[in-house]
């Protein structure tokens, strides 16, 4: 059983044909409110694929949160763990969306809720799970405190280090896998990729968009390549990933093997609008993979 500690929020995505400048104001083609949030998608990305997952999280007390609680039972994913914050809203992302670019705005409102106290009535969750898989959208107190209860338990850590701002370098000791795009890479390390990646083998998983991941074998420099295909909207492909390589290494996966399953399932999910709209069923992918 996979469970994830993170985010979720209510995306509102507008479509438009040109970002506004400063100070303008622009006519939109389309707007959508749909399920997001890191947490949440890696939770559906695993789940769709066929894991158990169950989610640790805060939502408000209000409409965004009902749908949100809905929409992951609807993906069979356990929400028990889930929590109500009494006096923030549940989050939100303001997503914007042109000629395959995207420039998001989130609010994290009840996700800055999700409490050490929380993690500690989660305990016996957390111990049971085969891995956790956490990202960044939740305080830095209450990551800090998720990893440690995985060390304790044993339980090894997939670690999604966005925002890259909220790591704490120490933490690489104690987590098993850290997934950041080159960005996030150069904002946690301030080094080249190749130097960091020997730093910490079969570790420390980079993606680099449609060109794929790398991370290094302990021996070699290992390049996972991408699979070439027409991006429609590639929000949610960090999570498709990072939900799908949850899944492959949970399943026994080598290393190599579930970074190669996680870029083919990244890329279908590219192919569609959303975060989540994308995340392929597991058929999906293995009929990629022939
Ligand atoms: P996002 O924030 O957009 O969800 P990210 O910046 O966290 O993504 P990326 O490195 O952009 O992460 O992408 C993650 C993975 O998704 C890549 O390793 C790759 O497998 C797949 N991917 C991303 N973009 C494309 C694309 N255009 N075509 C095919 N695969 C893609």
């Amino acid at each position: 059983m996979i469970t994830v500690i993170g985010s979720l929020n209510m995306d509102l995505v507008v479509q438009m044909n040109a970002f506004p400048k400063q100070g303008e104001t622009i006519l939109g083609n389309s707007f959508q409110t749909v399920p997001g949030g890191k947490g949440a998608n890696q939770a559906v990305a695993a789940a769709r694929l066929g894991s158990e997952v169950a989610m640790v999280g805060c939502l408000g007390n209000d409409h965004f949160g009902e749908t949100l609680h809905a929409a992951l039972q609807q993906e069979q994913i356990q929400t028990d763990a889930l929590v109500k914050s009494t006096t923030a809203p549940t989050g939100i992302a303001n997503i914007l969306i042109y000629n395959n670019d995207n420039r998001i705005v989130v609010v994290p409102g009840a996700n800055y809720d999700l409490s050490i106290s929380h993690l500690e009535a989660s305990k016996d969750l957390i111990q049971k799970s085969h891995l956790v898989m956490i990202q960044l959208e939740i305080p830095k107190e209450t990551t800090a405190h998720a990893i440690q209860l995985c060390k304790e338990a044993g339980v090894p850590v997939l670690l999604n280090p966005a925002p890259a701002a909220n790591f704490d370098v120490q933490w690489m000791e104690d987590i098993t896998y850290l997934t950041p795009n080159e960005t996030e890479c150069a904002e946690i390390f301030n080094e080249p990729v190749e130097q960091v990646l020997e730093k910490y083998p079969n570790k420390l998983i980079v993606t680099l968009g449609s060109d794929g991941s790398r991370y290094f074998d302990g021996s070699y420099p290992i390049h996972v390549p991408g699979y070439m295909t027409t991006a429609v909207d590639t929000t949610g492909a960090g999570d498709t990933f990072n939900g799908a390589l949850a899944y492959a290494l949970v399943e026994g996966q080598s290393l190599d093997e579930a970074v190669y399953f996680a870029n083919i399932a990244a890329s279908l999910s590219v192919e569609k609008l959303g975060a989540q709209g994308g995340m392929p069923l597991l058929g999906a992918v293995y009929a990629r993979m022939a």
